[in-house]
């Protein structure tokens, strides 16, 4: 991803700012597929449109800002995920980059299964019908209640992250008279984000049990012992927003490595390995993400070949995609407040939202990019920052854009590709109301996660 600022900009030709724009788009109008969903499109007077319904109407019934979820694309990502992995494998949908229980229900019916890391996950799952052997448990540091609660339900498998939690675990089965299928979640020595993957020596995060220094294999050595488990596999997720292959192609390799030592040692082949999430989504034009039936076939291929060698039976293989399905199929619809040109610099355009309601360009420099939606315009391109209404300078939308220079209070601007890490990450910084989703489809759209009101912030504060 290589970004120049572009000394081009029509409005401030002079003095350009640094940041990470390039060269405004052709067609300030187009809405390019990539960063978008599926159905949409603007219709002939010019608007935004998903699932048929155009946004003016969407911003009217509902308000903004809000989420706008295209459903059936959602659905169409986990039927290609589903389909590219295959009877012999599993997809994961990892909900904490958005869950409500309309999205349990589709996953349901779509065949995925689905991965939750805390109890209100455990219970928006179960309580919309997910059946607990298709959900796994995640998480550095499950609660006793927590894992009492999985295994009790018993969910299909538990990833073990620790020593503690090893003992921790089978204690608990064992006392619920159970036997609780799990992995061991191991750090392979490989970070990834976006374009690059890097291999470290050893591993300074919370997450997992290192491979280096025969932690993990001392770990599979516990497990195996403990009559409360049932050890079906190891588990490697080595980040997020990746494009690059190599990554997954040292972890497998590193994982394959260890199912063949545990063979050697032990006597058993285990049969599952999980190779995690993380793969990258385009958020803007300049990203480009792979299609879920090339990472099945390169995951495959890469655990065959690395397997084949060990002289090992390839195991099952399950992915755990979050991002990459929900991601790109909802936008966040906003109403321009103000605009405020700066001399030399850029124009800062205000919306009814921010930083509560996306926290990731705050929180990791993620880039945005943002179309004019409520009409088209043939006014000159404006390099804008959308940001909030929050009390915080860093309360930035989307860091470097361009929209068309007549936009004013009261258009509606859309920023694409919010569906993950969003909502879920949402707050009620300066008391804001959290926004609500809309699944749209088909020409009807309806309320699957309401708007906060007044109310719940107050009954929340018992004085
Ligand atoms: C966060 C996470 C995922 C999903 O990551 P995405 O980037 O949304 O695909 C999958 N597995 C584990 C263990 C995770 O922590």
């Amino acid at each position: 991803m290589s970004r120049s600022a572009h000394p081009a900009g029509p409005r401030h030709a002079d003095v350009m700012p640094e940041g990470h724009y390039t060269a405004p788009p052709a067609d300030l109008n187009a809405l390019d597929p990539k960063v978008w969903a599926r159905t949409v499109t603007r219709d002939e007077d010019g608007a935004v449109t998903v699932g048929g319904i155009g946004v003016t109407r969407l911003a009217e019934e509902f308000g903004t800002p809000a989420y706008v979820l295209d459903e059936s694309d959602f659905r169409a990502r986990c039927r290609a995920w589903a389909d590219a992995f295959g009877q012999d494998a599993d997809v994961f949908y990892a909900g904490k980059a958005f869950l409500s229980r309309a999205v349990v229900r589709w996953l349901k019916e779509e065949g995925l299964n689905l991965d939750v890391c805390s109890g209100g996950e455990l219970t928006c799952a179960l309580d919309a019908g997910m059946p607990a052997e298709r959900i796994a448990f995640h998480g550095n540091n499950k609660t006793a209640e927590e894992i009492e609660r999985a295994v009790t339900v018993g969910v299909g498998r538990i990833v073990l992250d620790s020593f503690q939690e090893i003992a921790r675990v089978s204690h608990i089965a064992q006392r619920l008279g159970k036997r609780q299928r799990v992995q061991i979640r191991v750090t392979v020595g490989v970070e990834a984000h976006t374009h690059e993957f890097i291999a470290t020596a050893h591993e300074d995060q919370k997450f997992g049990i290192a491979l280096a220094g025969g932690q993990a294999a001392e770990a599979v050595r516990r497990a195996l012992t403990l009559d409360g488990l049932e050890l079906i596999g190891i588990h490697s997720h080595i980040g997020s927003q990746i494009f690059d292959m190599a990554g997954f192609e040292v972890s497998a390799r590193r994982v394959v490595q260890l199912l063949a030592e545990v063979r050697d040692e032990h006597g058993v082949e285990l049969p599952e390995i999980d190779l995690g999430g993380g793969l990258g989504i385009a958020y803007t034009s300049e990203d480009d993400p792979r299609e879920p039936h090339e990472i099945a076939k390169a995951l495959g291929d890469i655990v065959t070949r690395e397997c084949e060698a060990a002289g090992l039976a390839t195991p099952r293989i399950s992915v755990e995609p979050g991002r990459a399905i929900v991601g790109p199929t909802a936008f966040t619809l906003y109403e321009v407040g103000t605009v405020k040109p700066l001399d030399g610099l850029r124009t800062y355009v205000s919306v009814d939202g921010g930083m509560s309601d996306n926290i990731r360009t705050a929180l990791y420099d993620a880039e945005y990019t943002v179309a004019l939606a409520s009409r088209t315009s043939d006014a000159e391109p404006m390099l804008v920052r959308v940001v909030g209404k929050h009390c915080e300078s860093g309360d930035i939308v989307v860091k470097d854009a361009f929209l068309p220079s007549d936009i004013a209070p009261g258009d509606l601007i859309a920023v694409p590709a919010t569906g993950a890490y969003c909502r879920s990450m949402a707050s009620n910084y300066n008391h804001a109301l959290r926004p609500p989703v809309l699944a749209v489809r088909d020409g009807a759209a309806r309320v699957i996660v309401r708007r906060e009101t007044e109310e719940d912030l107050l009954r929340l504060d018992v004085g």
